[in-house]
């Protein structure tokens, strides 16, 4: 069969169900497993066999209700209640007639009267009440405001150009970010990896004191880091991290990223020596300064004064 019908615009898949019957030849889905039912403009179901039948030869009016139809206007069903199906339909005709938008309006009086109109015309014809005359008001309208209604439809599908094309522009730059802040981990990883390689060979060669060589190593690593900070904040080469990163980024941190021996946070802290006790007299201090259970005195001092060293960001190394 060579029908053509109004296609659905949604791309949803026609509604079909197991106890389908045509209401004009009675043939059921339980006969005739491959029926499709197709829908009239006057909202009335009938199968695939019955509208070839009934309007192969031109227009012919419909078995039901004698409204005169076209084999063309038949379209498939989307929603199972054809009421919905209608009101759907219905609603998108009259607001693709009836586009003004609220700022073609002197005051909100003004336009919440149109509004009232729009809704009044349509509540006439899912009601079916006063068809005609609501037809010719619409036609009317159409005709009067002709210039009017293409311009906002060129307008609407203008706005929709746009927001589709800004859609694709952040998809695009969110890979372009993504694929950025990956190769900028990917460098740093490199850059550790080189100073820990450094770092084995000095102390296997070098003969001066371990203790400086890994102090310097953890110099250049910082240095390193640093360029590499500022190369990406550069103008044209710019770096910012993309927002979606965000949580993903910190549990990678806390589980899967292996702790490095040679970060700074890790290095000792060896500014300070520890006294046997301390005097203290403030009361809330004084609590603080007890261990909890399991330390020794000297260990929770240790841990504490390293603490606060670590807060005021006192420099390590
Ligand atoms: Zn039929
Ligand atoms: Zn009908």
């Amino acid at each position: 069969m060579d029908m053509i019908y109004i296609a659905n615009k949604q791309n949803l898949p026609p509604f079909q169900a197991d106890n389908d019957v045509c209401p004009v030849c009675h043939s059921d889905r339980y006969l005739n497993q491959s029926m499709k039912l197709f829908v009239s403009p006057c909202y009335h179901k009938m199968c695939e066999s019955c509208i070839e039948r009934l309007f192969s030869m031109g227009p012919a009016p419909c078995p039901i209700c004698s409204q005169i139809l076209r084999k063309t206007n038949f379209y498939q069903q989307v929603f199972e209640d054809l009421t919905v199906e209608k009101e759907i339909r219905i609603r998108a005709r009259i607001s693709k007639i009836f586009n003004r938008t609220q700022n073609e309006f002197k005051t909100l009086r003004e336009y919440n009267d149109y509004l009232e109109m729009v809704e009044d015309i349509t509540f006439r014809l899912l009601n079916n009440e006063n068809v005609q005359e609501t037809e010719e008001e619409i036609a009317r309208y159409s005709q009067q405001h002709k210039d009017q209604i293409s311009a906002n439809l060129e307008r609407q599908k203008r706005e929709k150009r746009i927001e589709q094309l800004r859609k694709e522009q952040t998809e695009k730059e969110k890979d372009k970010n993504l694929e950025e802040y990956l190769e900028m981990i990917e460098s740093e990883e490199k850059a550790k990896e080189d100073a820990k390689t450094d770092l084995i060979t000095k102390l296997a060669t070098s003969d001066k004191d371990a203790k400086e060589i890994i102090k310097e190593n953890l110099i250049t690593l910082k240095r390193s880091s640093m360029r590499q900070k500022s190369k990406n904040s550069q103008p044209g080469g710019y770096y910012s991290r993309p927002q979606y990163l965000d949580g993903l980024e910190e549990s990678e941190d806390e589980e899967d990223v292996p702790i490095n021996p040679f970060e700074d946070s890790y290095a000792d802290i060896g500014n300070f020596t520890l006294k046997p006790s301390y005097v203290e007299n403030n009361q809330i201090v004084k609590k603080a300064l007890n261990p909890s259970g399991g330390f020794v005195q000297s260990m929770h001092y240790r841990y504490m004064l390293e603490a606060a060293f670590n807060g005021v960001d006192i420099p390590q190394l």
